[in-house]
């Protein structure tokens, strides 16, 4: 028995991988596997319908959003977005909570005038700041949903009329937000949506058009949007995959049902780090994200043996990120509550021996 808290690529329902190997066989018994199919064909082109669609249906976007799948991984998105949404002379407003926003206000940089309104770099990123000011001439304001590494999160909406642009590459669909809210939304695939080597992009139609610049092809929304993200061969088993598991996802419920489920999970994991104290979780409990589980063990040769004992039952994927050291606890929508229950007993257990 395997538990997998893997941070991405991460786990996925057991039935969209039975899908997919049944596909790379004999794709809906067209004799042919899905990997030797044209992105152009019918069989195709019905993947590439569902998947968006789902997508609306679950996230209820209204008509003025576009679905998009494309290539690149979420740090393509750090500049593709300032690309199509800011001018030289712009300003651009970042909130500045962990690694991977970090490199996006890097990126913004290349292209306009980037304000980073908060930061908690002073404390290693281990809470979400508050109270920050949003200058009103912002074109923008980007934030991630979901420190990944550091284990914050922002669950709900920032109060401001600034148009919003979100990583949410490791929350999305794992609650209820209204995601209408945004100008753009962003998710590399690999930690709640499917396989590696495609993006989910939402845009609002009529937020983009006001930059000056060029844009090439490949990067402009607008020409994806016109394409129906098939300007070039899309990744078309990552985008398979991704439909598979908005399958699942609808067929579980929804968003608001896994919802309930990640809730159960994430507390049952915090509530088992706060009353052990081997264990000393890293982030203020109120910004405790519900996907990252992030924790130390202070005592170097305890942590070895904690490790050494996830390893014999199993556990993988629970070594920190090599930035923050410690160990990071993945639990994201295709993560079964049992899995927690089992790495939160390994945990009961070796404190009780050690404790
Ligand atoms: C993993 C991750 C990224 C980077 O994704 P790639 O697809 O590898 O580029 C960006 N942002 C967040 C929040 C992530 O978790």
């Amino acid at each position: 028995m395997v538990y997998n808290f893997n941070s991405g690529p991460s786990i996925l329902p057991g039935e969209v991988f039975e899908e997919a190997s049944k596909a790379i066989l004999n794709f809906e018994n067209s004799g042919l596997s899905i990997l030797e199919i044209g992105h152009r064909t019918p069989l195709f082109q019905a993947v590439m319908d569902e998947a968006i669609a789902l997508v609306k249906e679950l996230m209820a976007l209204d008509a003025g959003h576009e679905v998009l799948f494309l290539h690149g991984g979420a740090s393509t998105q750090f500049f593709q977005i300032p690309m199509n949404l800011l001018n030289e002379n712009e300003t651009a407003a970042y909130l500045d909570c962990g690694t991977w926003g970090t490199k996006a206000i890097k990126e913004a940089r290349l292209f306009g005038q980037v304000a980073v309104v908060g930061s908690s770099k002073d404390k290693n990123y281990t809470y979400i700041p508050k109270g920050y000011p949003i200058p009103a001439g912002a074109k923008y304001f980007h934030y991630t949903t979901n420190n990944t590494i550091e284990g914050t999160q922002i669950r709900s909406i920032p109060e401001t009329t600034i148009p919003l642009v979100a990583d949410m590459s490791s929350d999305i669909l794992s609650h209820t937000l209204d995601f209408n809210r945004f100008a753009l939304i962003y998710a590399g695939a690999q930690k709640n949506i499917g396989a590696a080597g495609v993006n989910l992009v939402i845009v609002k139609k009529d937020f983009l058009g006001t930059v000056d610049r060029k844009i090439p092809s490949m990067l402009d929304y607008r020409q994806h949007i016109e394409a129906g993200s098939m300007l070039n061969t899309p990744p078309v088993f990552a985008v398979y995959v991704c439909m598979l598991t908005l399958r699942w996802l609808k067929k579980a419920g929804g968003i608001a049902a896994l919802e309930k489920i990640n809730n159960e999970k994430a507390a049952l994991m915090y509530k088992t780090l706060d009353e052990l104290p081997v264990f000393r979780p890293t982030v203020v409990p109120e910004d405790r994200s519900l996907m990252n589980a992030v924790f130390v063990i202070d005592d170097p040769a305890l942590e070895k043996e904690f490790l050494a004992a996830c390893k014999e039952h199993g556990m993988v994927g629970v070594k920190g990120h090599r930035s923050v050291g410690g160990f990071r606890a993945s639990m994201y929508n295709a993560l079964p509550l049992s899995s927690v229950k089992a790495l939160t007993d390994l945990m009961s257990d070796f404190a009780n021996k050690k404790g």
